[in-house]
């Protein structure tokens, strides 16, 4: 291979365009879940430039496999399990079967996964109450009471979300003050469906073999309020998917920041020669779509100038 891309979203799938696009012949993508990525799991987007209609992520990503396609990409459903590397310039790619492929040059394109609460009975409920993803499980609760977890963009998007369907939503979050945006606040704020629930956290998700019946609530103070709901989205964040540059031996191949995310340069090369890293996955990253994409385009042109070195 002269190319293997890392994951199918976002970044993936623009990295694929372009590097097809951009005249190299054998580009192979690996995607082990969802060709769009996390995107796909959002209910609504608007910030995605020249959109301007608020699309569902799955609406959002649904064209951008078959464009890539159209120029030659070739696009697998296989979960990468290593990425190390081999003699001659070539990196090793370890596939989940462990199968194993060379390539030339790679890009990194593995996103990121929502984060756990840690909070008592998340693991015990999870998919019979508990849930991280509003689009996909929201329904279960039409015309029902639910709490959301969390005080970023993805917890109050979520929340908004959830009031269309969701008889009422109780907003938990530890602090009074928010990480999402100040719009998204304000359209918080102003929907009389959501209650927050500020300056408390949640002590403990509880139910039975049926699923969740509730979760009791505390402030900082110690009292404690019992929500008896049987859904609760949790959106405390996001956890980078570095796994497959961690080596047998403990190390990662390259250079990662304390956060373990990839320390890359503004051509989205790291510290490894031909190996190149984009979209939330690479530090400093600012988590938006339009940014792994854009990181995808970087890292493609940059794969192909590394390849052109190759040769000369
Ligand atoms: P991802 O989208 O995470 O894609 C990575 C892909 O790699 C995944 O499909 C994964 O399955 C695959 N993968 C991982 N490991 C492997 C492996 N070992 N082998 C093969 N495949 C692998 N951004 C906005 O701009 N606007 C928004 O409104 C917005 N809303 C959001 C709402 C929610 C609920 C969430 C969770 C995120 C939202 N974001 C939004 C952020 C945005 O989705 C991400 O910044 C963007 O998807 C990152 O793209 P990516 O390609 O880097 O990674
Ligand atoms: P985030 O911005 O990191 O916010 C996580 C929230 O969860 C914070 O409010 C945090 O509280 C809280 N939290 C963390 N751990 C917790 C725990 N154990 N218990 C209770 N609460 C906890 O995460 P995110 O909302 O998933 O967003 C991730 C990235 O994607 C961000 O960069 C975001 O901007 C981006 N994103 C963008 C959009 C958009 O552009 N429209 C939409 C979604 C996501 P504290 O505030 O107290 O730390």
């Amino acid at each position: 291979m002269d190319l293997v891309i890392v994951g199918g979203g976002p970044a993936g799938l623009t990295a694929g365009l372009y590097a097809s696009r951009g005249g190299l012949k054998n580009v192979v993508m690996f995607e082990k879940s969802v060709f769009g990525g996390q995107i796909t799991k959002s209910s609504e987007i608007e910030n995605y430039p020249g959109v301007v209609e608020v699309v569902s992520g799955l609406e959002l990503m649904e064209k951008w496999p078959e464009q890539a396609a159209r120029f030659g990409v070739k696009q697998e459903f296989a979960g990468v399990k290593r990425v190390s590397k081999a003699e001659d310039n070539f990196f090793d790619i370890t596939l989940e079967d462990d199968t194993h492929l060379k390539a030339k040059s790679v890009i990194i394109c593995t996103g990121s996964n929502p984060k756990k609460s840690g909070v008592d009975g998340e693991d015990e409920f999870y998919g019979k109450g508990v849930s991280f993803c509003a689009t996909c499980d929201g329904f279960f609760y039409r015309n029902k009471e639910v709490a959301v977890l969390g005080g970023g963009d993805a917890a109050l998007e979520e929340a908004l979300f959830l009031t269309n369907i969701c008889q009422k939503v109780y907003l938990v979050h530890r602090r009074d003050e928010f990480r999402a945006s100040p719009a998204t606040v304000q359209r918080v704020k102003k929907n009389a469906k959501i209650e927050l629930v500020l300056n408390s956290t949640v002590k403990k998700i509880y139910g039975d073999t049926s699923g969740v019946n509730g979760v009791i609530v505390a402030d900082k103070e110690g009292n404690e309020r019992d929500l008896k709901v049987p859904g609760v989205f949790v959106f405390v964040g996001m956890k980078v998917n570095n796994e497959v540059l961690l080596q047998e031996n403990g190390s990662f191949l390259c250079e990662m920041s304390k956060g373990g995310e990839a320390v890359v340069d503004l051509n989205m090369r790291t510290s490894v020669k031909g190996l190149f890293a984009a979209g939330d996955i690479r530090i400093n990253a600012a988590k938006q779509v339009v940014c792994a994409a854009a990181d995808g385009a970087v890292a493609a042109i940059g794969a192909i100038g590394y390849l052109e070195s190759l040769h000369e």
